[in-house]
């Protein structure tokens, strides 16, 4: 059996942490700058395009990086602003696809491949984020889009900066058009092929992609055993490593514990719906979805009860979150119903698919997901 064909989009912004100091002080822009420390054995944390040019690179020393551009302005890491910038720039991938592995604050890979029925293709979904990217946060960054991870990392460094590189052959169909494309390429680009590896490789003769290509799998594996037979799959292309979404939370909850009890219903309910809007909205940040719902009622005798229910269809969407709030409060008898001191609103067993047919269920749920997408967007902007 085939594996299912995927997209992947890498996308790495271009030299991060000096564009974001570019970006908010205007006496940088178009200069040579070099973020990391001055003193003693300071690094570059990140040199600037305009300071590359000389020479300069980031995790040099800072005291080289200065000797080869001396005009250049040296700027005190930020790291706050740049995790915040970081943050903004997860929550654009976020409107496109809960498939997202982070490799630091400023890459990461993309899987959309369940997200192009809604949004047509990769490469349109690759230019809307690189539009938002810049409208939104005046960022620019490179995008690579591929059948996999490996090809996607190369394609976003192919052309950077701010650039876009469509790799994504479709494998089965054009089994040669990729390795084609990347026979050029140098076996440094390979993942895990640091100077020693590629001093080995360039001993027997492989210096490109294409020369290993070329050699054929047996022939690596004779020189390199095991290794050898990763590198000609690299070569051609080929990686089946799942973008891994790596999500820490079981659970997604909210409480509240009362300065005063409160006896009224209604009053418990408007608060169960303001943390249902912020469970769906914490819920979305992360792209997981809730199979089970729960709200925690304690009473003023300390007396604690949980009503829970399980999701036919995993959800993120505030609307339901909100309904199911409202019916679990519901469910309490009216005799047991008294003075309320906390009460909580939590979704667990929290899932990164959505339903069956979460994704896909037609129209309501895509007006679900845009008015919900407003609604965090308002709130990120006015809180
Ligand atoms: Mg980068």
């Amino acid at each position: 059996m085939q594996a299912a064909r995927r997209t992947v989009l890498h996308v790495d912004m271009d030299a991060f942490y000096a564009s974001v100091e570019q970006r908010d002080d205007a006496r940088l822009r178009g200069k040579p700058v070099l973020v990391g420390g001055r003193e003693g054995r300071g690094v570059v944390c990140a040199a600037s395009y305009e300071a590359r040019v000389f020479g300069c690179r980031s995790a040099m020393p800072m005291s080289q990086a200065m000797r080869l551009c001396p005009h250049a302005a040296v700027v005190r890491p930020d790291f706050a602003k740049y995790t915040e910038a970081s943050r903004a720039i997860r929550a654009i991938f976020e409107r496109f696809s809960p498939e997202i592995e982070p490799l630091s604050l400023d890459e990461a890979f993309i899987d959309v491949t369940a997200s192009l029925a809604l949004f047509r293709s990769a490469r349109r979904i690759a230019e809307e984020i690189r539009a938002a990217v810049r409208g939104e946060l005046r960022l620019t960054c490179s995008v690579g889009i591929a059948p996999n991870k490996f090809v996607a990392k190369i394609a976003s460094d192919l052309e950077k900066p701010d650039a876009l590189v469509d790799l994504d052959f479709d494998l089965a169909r054009e089994p040669d058009a990729l390795a084609a494309r990347l026979a050029p390429l140098k076996v440094e680009r390979m993942w895990g092929v640091g100077p020693v590896t590629a001093r080995s490789l360039h001993a027997r003769g492989y210096r490109t992609f294409g020369d290993i290509q070329r050699a054929g799998e047996r022939q690596l594996i004779a020189d390199f055993a095991e290794s050898g037979a990763h590198w000609w799959r690299l070569a051609h292309g080929l990686d089946d490593r799942p973008v891994e979404t790596g999500r820490a939370s079981k659970s997604v909850g909210e409480e509240e514990t009362f300065p005063e009890d409160i006896v009224e219903r209604a009053e418990i309910e408007a608060k169960l719906v303001a943390q249902a809007d912020e469970v769906g909205r914490r819920l979305r940040a992360k792209g997981l979805f809730a199979q089970t719902v729960e709200i925690k009622i304690r009473f003023s005798d300390f007396e604690t009860h949980s009503h829970a229910r399980t999701l036919a269809t995993p959800t993120d969407h505030t609307h339901e979150l909100r309904q199911h709030a409202r019916e679990l409060l519901a469910s309490f008898a009216r005799r047991e119903w008294r003075a309320v001191r906390l009460c909580g609103f939590s979704a667990s067993k929290v899932t990164d698919a959505p339903g069956q047919l979460g994704l896909f269920d037609g129209e309501k749920r895509d007006r679900l997901s845009k008015l919900d997408d407003l609604r965090d967007r308002i709130r990120d902007r006015f809180g």
